[in-house]
């Protein structure tokens, strides 16, 4: 398989922690790039099934979990049940349709480093903040009037 831009940033990383770079991680990789959006692992699986057949659930969750602690892609829970997963990493916010589940990006950014440091003064060791604007989209809210 030769490597594509896409592919460089993860092969260094990969190559500077020692880990091995498998085919399986550079076609998700590449997978969650192309979509541009937010994405669930059973939607990379599926996806896969034409390109790698044969990639087993678990080893499409170890791979999305991985490029999150490399910092290639962001875990997203916007309360909608499943994780998502994010190619866009810099500071964003979401919206998450309650009826549908479809979530967007916002761009907005806001300082929510006060909360963080209540959540560390209560004791508790934060791992990311964020902000999810939960309600209806504009198609459910459309059918639903
Ligand atoms: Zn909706
Ligand atoms: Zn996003």
């Amino acid at each position: 398989m030769a490597p594509t831009d896409t592919d460089k940033p993860l092969i260094d990383l990969l190559r500077a922690r020692g880990q091995r770079v498998t085919p399986q991680r550079l076609v998700i990789n590449r997978l969650v790039r192309e979509r541009a959006r937010h994405v669930t692992a059973e939607e990379v699986h599926a996806a896969l099934a034409r390109d790698l057949p044969g990639t087993s659930a678990p080893t499409v969750y170890a791979t999305l979990d991985l490029l999150a602690d490399l910092g290639l892609v962001r875990r997203i829970d916007a309360g909608t049940g499943a994780t998502l997963y994010d190619a866009r990493t810099e500071p964003h916010s979401h919206s998450a349709c309650r009826r549908c589940g479809a979530v967007e990006d916002l761009d907005a950014t806001t300082d929510l480093s006060p909360v963080e440091d209540a959540a560390q003064r209560a004791g508790f060791q934060p791992q990311r903040v964020e902000v999810v604007v939960s309600g209806l989209c504009r198609r459910c809210a459309r059918a639903r009037a």
